[in-house]
Order: C-alpha cells, then sequence, then structure tokens
C-alpha cells in the first residue's frame, strides 16, 4: 500500500478497512453528500481514492464539530479527525461500506459554491457544461478513471521502450512552416518581425536527425498540431507515440512494434496477441475496399463484373465495375431491413447509386431484385463466386471500381454491425504495408506523398518514379486495429539524391526543396545511417485499449468541435498592443 502520510492527513479515504477499525485517522475530501436527519447527521466524503461516511450524533459530538458539519454544502474541502468505527448497518456496494468515521474535529479548509452539475457517476451535466467545468467533470469516476488508465498506458509504453533500449528525447515545439501534409499552426515571432515560428505536425525530420546523430532508438510521447477542418472527435492538438530506429529493416520496425502492441494489450487488458499479419495494400483494397479492414470478420467483397455484366440489365452493363458482399444468414431480412440498407447506401457520405440484392433462400430457390434480367441458373453461379449458403443474402453495388469497393467497405461494416460481428472485446490486428508511394491530385494536377515525402520508395520501384510514378510503392506500414489506424510509418530516404528526387517528383523546385528542406538534405552529407520508424496515435491507442471510440474523453483537457477550449476561453482575441508588438493587423470587418 502506497503511504500517502501527510501533514494533513493520514490516510485517503478510499484506503480504511475492517482493519484500521478503533485507529484515530485524520482525511481530507471533498463533500461527496451531506445527509441531516435531525439528530443523526452523514457526510461523504470524497477524494481521488474513494469515499467514506462521516458520523455525527447530536447527543454525543462536540458542538464545534456539530456546527461545522452544518454549514458543509456539496464540495466544500474538509479534514476530518475521527476514529474508525465498524457501521451498525453496512453498505456492501461502498468499498468502504463496514466502517464510518466518528470524528472529533471536522475544520473547512475551502468552501465551495454549489457545483453547477452533480458530481457523480451519472451526472446531470451536459457535454458544454462538463467542459466548461472540466476540472470538476475530473472529479467524476469514469473521468478521472480514463485519466488514470492514460497514465498506465503511457507507464506501461515508457517500460516496453526502455526495455528495448529506446531513448526517449524532446524535440522543439516552434519549429519552421513546411509545405505538405495538413496546414500548420503558426507562432509570429516578435524578436524577428515578420516571421514566425510553426508548431510540429510531427517531429518527423527531427527524429531522423537524432538518427544521423547516432541515438539509434528515439522515441518521444509528444503533443502534435495540425490545423486541419474540425470533425466530429478530431482534436488540433493530439498526442504521438513517435519513434525512429537505425540500421533496421521494415521487418525489424514490424517485430519490434509488434512486440510492444503484445505487451500493451498482455500488460493493460490481460489478452495474449497472436503473430499480426502482414497484408499489402492492394489486397486491402480488394478484398475489403479499404486500407483500413476490420478483420473481426470476414465478408471479403467478390467481384462480379464478368458474370453479370452484357445480360441487357443497362444499369450493370454500363458500369466499370460490378461487386458485393454476402451477408450470411439475412436472406430472410424484410423489405423493410433492405430499404433501410438501400437508404443507407444512397446516404451523400456513401454516395452509391442503389442496391441491388439476391435472397439464397433455405429452400435453395434465389430470389433477386433484378429477376427480370437474370435466369435462375446465373443467379446460382452468382451465389457460388461467394461460396453462399443457403439463408444468405448478397448484397451488390456497381459504378466505377474505386469508389464502389469503397462503398461496399461501408455496407459491409454496417453489415458487421448489425449482425453483431465487431465485438468490442475481440482485437484483430494488422499491418498493412506496400502504400503506394504518391497520390494524384486532380484539382493541384500534382503528386502528393501519401505518407509524407521522407518515405523510401520501394528499391525495385525506383526506376518507374520517372516513367509511372503512380505505380511505385512505398517501404510503408500502418497498423490497424479492427478497422481503426493506430499508426503509421515508413522505412525513410537517406541519400540526399534520392531525396532531391522525390522532392522533384512532387513539384518542388530545387531552390524551394532547398529553403524547406536543406537542414535535413545537408544532413545527408555527413553520414546519414539507413533508418526508419513509426509513430502511433496515442489518444487512439488509449481510447481503443479502454473499449471506446472517443479520444476526447481521455484527455484531460479537451478541445470541443468547434476548436474552443470552452474552459479557459480559447482561442481569444489580443488586445491591440499585444498585435502591434507582434507586427499583426487585423483587418476589422465592420459590416
Ligand atoms: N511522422 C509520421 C506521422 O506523423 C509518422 C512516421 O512516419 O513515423 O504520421
Amino acid at each position: 500500500m502506497l503511504n500517502l502520510t501527510t501533514h494533513h492527513r493520514t490516510h485517503t479515504c478510499g484506503e480504511l478497512s475492517h482493519a484500521d477499525i478503533n485507529k484515530e485517522v485524520t482525511l481530507c475530501g471533498w463533500v461527496q453528500r451531506v445527509r441531516d436527519k435531525g439528530g443523526m447527521l452523514w457526510i461523504d466524503v470524497r477524494d481521488r481514492y474513494g469515499v467514506i461516511q462521516i458520523v455525527l450524533e447530536e447527543s454525543s459530538t462536540e458542538i464545534n464539530c456539530m456546527q461545522n458539519a452544518k454549514s458543509l454544502g456539496r464540495e466544500y474541502v474538509i479534514k476530518v479527525t475521527g476514529v474508525v468505527k465498524e457501521r451498525m448497518s453496512k453498505n456492501p456496494k461502498m468499498k468502504t461500506g463496514d466502517i464510518e468515521i466518528i470524528p472529533t474535529t471536522i475544520e473547512v479548509l475551502n468552501p465551495s459554491q454549489v457545483p453547477p452539475f452533480t458530481i457523480e457517476d451519472n451526472t446531470d451535466g451536459g457535454d458544454n457544461l462538463r467542459m466548461k467545468y472540466r476540472y470538476l467533470d475530473i472529479r467524476r469516476n469514469p473521468v478521472k478513471h480514463n485519466l488514470e488508465f492514460r497514465h498506465n498506458v503511457s507507464h506501461q509504453i515508457r517500460n516496453y521502450m526502455d526495455e528495448q533500449n529506446f531513448v526517449e528525447v524532446e524535440t522543439p515545439v516552434l519549429i519552421k512552416s513546411t509545405p505538405e501534409g495538413a496546414r500548420d499552426f503558426i507562432v509570429p515571432s516578435r524578436v524577428n518581425p515578420g516571421e514566425f515560428y510553426a508548431l510540429p505536425q510531427s517531429p518527423q525530420t527531427f527524429k531522423q536527425l537524432l538518427m544521423v546523430a547516432g541515438l539509434d532508438r528515439y522515441y518521444q510521447i509528444v503533443k502534435c498540431f495540425r490545423d486541419e477542418d474540425l470533425r466530429a472527435d478530431r482534436q488540433p492538438e493530439f498526442t504521438q507515440l513517435d519513434c525512429e530506429m537505425s540500421f533496421v529493416t521494415q521487418q525489424d520496425i514490424l517485430q519490434t512494434f509488434s512486440g510492444l502492441v503484445k505487451h500493451l494489450f498482455k500488460n493493460i487488458k490481460g489478452i495474449e496477441i497472436s503473430e499480426i499479419p502482414l497484408m499489402t495494400y492492394q489486397e486491402a483494397m480488394h478484398s475489403y475496399g479499404s486500407d483500413k479492414p476490420d478483420l473481426r470478420f470476414d465478408m471479403k467483397l467478390v467481384d462480379l463484373t464478368t458474370q453479370l455484366k452484357g445480360k441487357g440489365f443497362l444499369v450493370f452493363d454500363s458500369a466499370e465495375w460490378i461487386g458485393g458482399i454476402c451477408a450470411k444468414g439475412c436472406a430472410i431480412y424484410t423489405r423493410k431491413q433492405i430499404d433501410e440498407l438501400i437508404e443507407f447506401v444512397k446516404k451523400p457520405q456513401i454516395g452509391a447509386g442503389g442496391l441491388v440484392y439476391v435472397r439464397y433462400n433455405s429452400d435453395g430457390t434465389v430470389k433477386s431484385s433484378v429477376d427480370k434480367f437474370y435466369t435462375e441458373d446465373e443467379l446460382k453461379k452468382v451465389t457460388e463466386l461467394f461460396k453462399a449458403a443457403p439463408g444468405d443474402l448478397l448484397l451488390i453495388l456497381c459504378g466505377k471500381e474505386k469508389h464502389t469497393r469503397k462503398c461496399l467497405n461501408e455496407l459491409r461494416l454496417e453489415m458487421g454491425n448489425r449482425l453483431g460481428l465487431r465485438k468490442s472485446d475481440e482485437y484483430k490486428p494488422v499491418w498493412i504495408i506496400d502504400f503506394p508511394l504518391l497520390e494524384w491530385n486532380e484539382e493541384e494536377k500534382r503528386f502528393y506523398a501519401m505518407h509524407h515525402p521522407f518515405t523510401s520508395p520501394k528499391t525495385e520501384d525506383i526506376p518507374l518514379l520517372d516513367s509511372q510514378p503512380e505505380k511505385v510503392r512505398a517501404i510503408a506500414h500502418d497498423l490497424v486495429i479492427n478497422g481503426t489506424e493506430i499508426g503509421g510509418g515508413s522505412i525513410r530516404i537517406h541519400q540526399k539524391e534520392l531525396q532531391e528526387k522525390i522532392f522533384h517528383v512532387l513539384g518542388f523546385t530545387k531552390e524551394e526543396a532547398n529553403e524547406k528542406f536543406g537542414f535535413l538534405m545537408n544532413a545527408f552529407e555527413f553520414g546519414a545511417p539507413p533508418h526508419g520508424g513509426i509513430a502511433f496515435g496515442f489518444d487512439r491507442w488509449v481510447a481503443l485499449l479502454c473499449g471506446s471510440e472517443t479520444i476526447r474523453d481521455f484527455i484531460a483537457f479537451p478541445k470541443n468541435n468547434a476548436g474552443r477550449d470552452v474552459m479557459i476561453d480559447s482561442p481569444s482575441p489580443l488586445p491591440d498592443v499585444q498585435l502591434k508588438e507582434l507586427g499583426i493587423s487585423i483587418q476589422k470587418n465592420n459590416t
């Protein structure tokens, strides 16, 4: 047991038990509740460790003590000295329910206003109110437990990384704005008028420089900042577990971090994870329509183009690609259930034109929404492509191949939910590898690095950089667990010439590349070792390990969906003098 004795207290509220009966103790904490029944008065006192009951009796308690007790309100901070006694009527729901404290003194350390919501596991406070008074929200068990859970995860990460000889190094927060990636948050420099720092989107270039510096194995649990458009549950500042290693192949990286995954599942959840499989990007897109496949269930995409095209059904005949999934046991779906699925795929976020279904009834007959165009035999053949069994339902979409595969991915996940196949206590990690190096941006008519511009192409694909850059594969890897991307990284380029070449393919002039990344390319001329690494979304890791999807619940002081901190009211305008000092003039729009 921890010894938390201080000059203020001898024990914590949660630790006392039967074994402490008759001890004199001093406790500090917040008033959870006061019940005054005339002659008797009960106070529940709470601290980080639990709640304990104090009992006062009009006849036997010191007048002074009773007077103090009667003046207490919720959330007053008090210090109680008294004797631990066995309770007459025990409360099995409370950890300290066998005992209570008979006080000799009660001191008010600080009164409190009535809190704006109840500090209970189930509170009456809405989201906004709780965020405004987050320090009160954190007094509640569920929030407090999440923060303690987060601490445990970071502690376990540090244990593992330390065992593997990684050194934790802090990299700067005021850095230089670079193109690519998301938008930077910018900080004006007062002493260098007209010049700006940027906050790091990740410590990418610094960790590479640490490899040039010979540190060999680096990690950091680090804040990163991205000024992206707001989406639900996205935080403009978030935390990464950022890692880099020298003299490694991709295999070495995957092995080291498979070890971390196993370590965390074992030590945090008591779950043994077996070997983590590898899947190429191509296979993931082909079989699941996503580079983040949820492997808790099968339901792979099946290509039906040759089978169904050219049979007189115009919608299919004019489509580039036709494909589907097989929902086991769903042939009994009612018209209403099918209509719901049609509505689902037609939602603008998904964007399919419609949905064709084929019921493989349990009596062996096959019925579809396109019976007019296909014979039963033809449809039977389709069921065979899915290896479907009587009782199954085939759901078919068509259109442009890439888009249709993506729609089928959404439909697959929806069916996975409906059929209860995405179990919250099952974890299926997978490494996705061989991503394309580049992504074509149709609007800007240029390539972007799919991962980032420091990612190494596969050696055998380098010759394609000039002729077919879109075909070049990267030595990149993502860790995906249950359909969520938890981390990503790559083997890096460590030769100046190749890095220059990639900047060229990305449309940078030599001067631009030098201006933005000269420091890195210069470093490559001083003996840069081959290196590579990975970064994990730490907030996501924590949420996933706790079985939640909301990262905000695991951040002590998160921003809301509009990127605001409603507690400190930020962002906020600056006084004119301060703006002037920074050389910033704001165009005030008076209309
Ligand atoms: N810096 C990369 C990121 O933030 C991760 C990596 O390549 O290690 O996504």
